[in-house]
């Protein structure tokens, strides 16, 4: 497998709208675009930099995975998302390696991106995403 670039950084916040304050007033992000994924409780917004983006989330649920990061661990960097030119390969060849995988298969993620998480046990405690643009 291949990692090409990072695609995007994770940040957990308890509100993207205040969030955008820094990002888009201070360091003079635009603001891409908003979406909520249901089947995470999550609402993301991306904003480029150069070639990487700063994906937001904010949870839309008390019991969502980003509720429950900001309540261990507060908010900051909850994730780090790979690029991959074959995300299927990627995840066989990690599951091969005893790699602990949270998805076995990809989904669809947010900027309709096939995205798989890997457990941070194995990865010196970072959550890594792997994401393939369709
Ligand atoms: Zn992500």
């Amino acid at each position: 497998m291949k990692a090409v670039k990072i695609d995007h950084i994770g940040i957990a916040v308890k509100s993207i709208d205040a969030s955008l304050k820094f990002y888009v007033e201070l360091l003079g992000l635009k603001l891409e675009g908003e979406e909520t994924v249901a089947e995470q409780k999550v609402k993301t917004a991306f904003l480029p930099v150069g070639d990487v983006e700063v994906e937001l989330l904010e949870s839309t649920a008390p019991d969502g995975p980003i509720a429950k990061f900001i309540e261990t661990k507060g908010e900051g960097i909850q994730h780090i998302a790979f690029a991959v030119d074959n995300i299927e390969e990627a995840l066989k060849e990690l599951e091969e390696k005893n790699f602990r995988l949270i998805d076995h298969k990809p989904r669809l993620g947010a900027g309709g991106k096939k995205i798989a998480f890997l457990h941070p046990k194995d990865t010196g405690g970072v959550l890594i995403e792997f994401c393939e643009k369709i």
